[in-house]
């Protein structure tokens, strides 16, 4: 079996703790590369080996890349794992990591950059034969009278979208034809202020529909695999709250055919690595919105069913070895559930870092809680505020919801505010309960609560 000796972790949090679990299973070991915020984290200590890189704002830390390479050179480290965020689908990041002669610990710095760019990614996966929203083909033109013509022939409601966008940011929604270029422009200012690149590109706006994703594994000697699909369609700012696998009553047929186009395009652009095809799904059909090209946070739930290591398998593909199965290898067994545990006002949503006063994670049959906190362990205000996430399975839906009802009811954080209470009230809902509920779903239940509240 190829592998490393040594590999370095350039991101924080549980990931951080997720790939050293993997590294150390594998016999690898770890050098964390951290902030100046984070020194005092047990994932630091726990490492072999630990660099401060700069002072906790990202920019001077997690995203300075000499300063991560040098950790890497300095350590004798062998690959790097990017993790999720940060410089994960940085391609210039793979590229010159892959230059100093260490191993990118991911796809192909010219995959990152073609699914990074939305409008290539979209072009690409129509080659592929990967079903896509209608929308304008390509990016949309300057001349105003052209745009209109776009939009009126893709029929409204239309949604423009930044071509260089990620994390739910650069999207307007656009109902009629009068508010449709103010809408652009005002679009193409946010993308060129966040991600440097005025490209937008305008899509049918889906009313209903679910957010349907399917996991990939590619190895460098052309083989590539599906793990079934995940559904997160519970979100709230297309920010995903609760994941799930399988998807609801997503008939298995459908799921099999969009897996095999998925896998097919990754032999066809020479993927590698693990990724995440993402669709929106609405009246049976699959419509592809972008590419994830790195481990995604919800990525558990997929290994709950699969009973595949996804970033052990990131790290042996990196390594050259072949997939060791097959696509009819792939059983999906059970139902995985997992509720992201943000640092928040549950209702509110303003973030709340702090000190973790008290700390009491879940267990039992069917839990893994991915976490790096701990009692006295302080949330540093400078970085997201996702600070565990809570995994259930269960033989069946039903069982799975009924293990993470129980696992919440035993988890205590005290010292910050916490999301556990909109979970807790999200697994008695019964629109969440039945199953299959759409992207709306979620700040649809939260804006009639409000409402409730007021009068
Ligand atoms: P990002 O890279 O910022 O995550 P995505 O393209 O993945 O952007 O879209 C994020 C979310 O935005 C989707 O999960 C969905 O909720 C919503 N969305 C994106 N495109 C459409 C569309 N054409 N119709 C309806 N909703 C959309």
């Amino acid at each position: 079996m190829a592998t490393f000796g040594k590999i370095l972790i350039a991101n924080r949090g549980e990931i951080a703790l997720r790939i050293q679990r993997a590294c150390r299973e594998l016999g690898i070991r770890t050098v964390v590369v951290h902030s100046e915020a984070d020194t005092e984290a047990k994932y630091v200590k726990l490492a072999d080996e630990s660099v401060c890189i700069g002072p906790a704002p990202p920019a001077q830390s997690y995203l300075n890349i000499p300063a991560i390479i040098s950790a890497a050179e300095v350590t004798d480290a062998e690959a790097i794992h990017p993790g999720y965020g940060f410089l994960s689908e940085n391609a210039d990041f793979a590229d010159k990591v892959e230059k100093s002669g260490f191993v990118f610990i991911g796809p192909y710095p010219e995959n990152i950059r073609l699914m990074g760019d939305k409008v290539s990614a979209k072009a690409a996966m129509i080659k592929a034969g990967v079903p896509c929203v209608p929308g304008s083909e390509g990016a949309l033109p300057e001349t105003p009278a052209d745009i209109v013509k776009i939009a009126r022939k893709v029929g409204y409601p239309v949604i423009i979208k930044a071509s260089g966008g990620g994390g739910g940011r650069g999207m307007r929604v656009v109902h009629t034809e009068a508010a449709l270029l103010n809408a652009v422009n005002l679009t193409r200012q946010e993308a060129q202020a966040a991600f440097s690149n005025p490209t937008v590109y305008i899509e049918k706006f889906l009313e209903n529909p679910r957010h349907i994703e399917i996991q990939i594994l590619a190895d460098e000697h052309r083989n590539a695999v599906f793990l079934g699909e995940r559904d997160c369609s519970m979100q709230r700012r297309h920010q995903k709250v609760i994941e799930e696998a399988p998807a609801p009553d997503l008939p298995a047929r459908l799921r099999d055919r969009v897996g095999d186009r998925c896998v097919e395009a990754c032999k066809k652009i020479g993927y590698r690595g693990a990724g995440t095809f993402e669709f929106l799904y609405e009246n049976g059909e699959f419509f592809f919105i972008e590419m994830n090209t790195r481990v995604q946070v919800e990525h558990p739930v997929t290994e709950m069913i699969t009973g595949i290591d996804i970033v052990q398998m990131q790290i042996r593909i990196a390594a050259g070895e072949k997939l060791p199965f097959r696509q009819r290898d792939i059983q999906l067994r059970g139902h995985a559930l997992e509720c992201r545990i943000n640092a928040e006002d549950p209702y509110k949503f303003t973030p709340s870092p702090g000190r973790i006063t008290s700390y009491h994670p879940p267990g039992g049959p069917g839990i893994r809680v991915d976490s790096h906190v701990y009692q006295g362990y302080t949330v540093p205000p400078n970085y997201d505020s996702m600070v565990g996430k809570v995994i259930a399975y269960g033989a069946t839906r039903d069982q799975a919801i009924s293990r993470m009802r129980i696992a919440l009811s035993e988890m205590v954080v005290e010292g910050i505010q916490t999301n556990i209470p909109l979970h807790q009230d999200l697994l008695n809902d019964k629109g969440f309960i039945k199953g299959g509920a759409s992207i709306h779903y979620l700040e649809q239940k939260l804006a009639l609560e409000k409402k409730r509240v007021v009068k």
